[in-house]
């Protein structure tokens, strides 16, 4: 079943998601060309940690670091390393945090520098279908309303939308029920209610939707090697309609 959070608890999540918002500022504030993928997590791990939290990534299913990032074709789940940023890359970077034992988590997709217009277009769209979807996360809405809201702006657009990785419920666990599919019918899926709270990520692809994961276990690519962009916002279904908890 779908848990319904509580007022009180929802509190405690807007606190999570204050913090995973933080760390996203300090990501975009700090990147720069030259800089490791390590130096970007740790810089983000100093934030998380600074902020009373705990990084929910680090040591989830064994995961080494206390966010993920995914650089051009790599989607998400990329291991912080000593990958060099470079210039007029995109890095999409993923952080997850745990508060009083509620979770948030938040991704965004970062220019570095000037980036090329295929580039650009791509964060435009992946953004515009997030805020698109983040809309219809109101009660009495099915969730298959948000998930085609995705598709249909991204694969408007002309690009392809991942499968094989989707959104989810979130609250004392990282992912809980239900799926958060960035695909799918309009009338598909649960019916939505206030105090669910769900994290929509559309993850989209210039060319193919196909992805695989590196040999590290870890990295999921595009099929086609064209560049990916990803988005993230942990959102709870009010009275009042969606209220976008990773945030400040
Ligand atoms: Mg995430
Ligand atoms: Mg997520």
């Amino acid at each position: 079943m779908i848990l319904l959070k509580t007022p009180d608890e929802v509190q405690v999540m807007r606190r999570a998601g204050r913090v995973v918002f933080g760390a996203l500022e300090v990501a975009e504030r700090e990147i720069k060309p030259g800089m490791t993928t390590r130096e970007l997590d740790s810089l983000i791990e100093g934030y998380i940690r600074s902020q009373g939290a705990v990084p929910a990534f680090k040591g989830y299913q064994g995961f080494p670091a206390a966010s993920c990032i995914s650089i051009d074709d790599e989607v998400v789940h990329g291991i912080p390393g000593d990958r060099v940023i470079r210039e007029g890359e995109i890095v999409s970077v993923d952080v997850g945090s745990i508060v009083d034992g509620f979770y948030g988590d938040s991704a965004r997709t970062i220019a570095v520098g000037t980036v090329s217009p295929e580039k650009k277009r791509l964060m435009e769209y992946t953004l515009k279908s997030l805020n698109a979807a983040i809309d219809k996360a109101r009660k009495g809405n099915k969730l298959g309303q948000v998930s085609a809201t995705v598709q249909s702006i991204a694969e408007g657009a002309g690009y392809g939308v991942v499968r094989q990785l989707v959104g989810h419920g979130i609250g004392r666990n990282m992912h809980e029920e239900p799926q958060v599919p960035n695909f799918g019918s309009s009338d598909e899926g649960p019916v939505l209610k206030t105090g669910m709270v769900i994290a929509i990520e559309p993850m989209i692809n210039v060319g193919t939707y196909d992805v695989k994961t590196m040999p590290d276990g870890w990295t999921v690519v595009t099929a086609d090697g064209r560049p990916s962009a990803h988005f993230e916002h942990t959102v709870v279904i009010t009275d009042n309609g969606p209220e976008i908890l990773s945030i400040a």
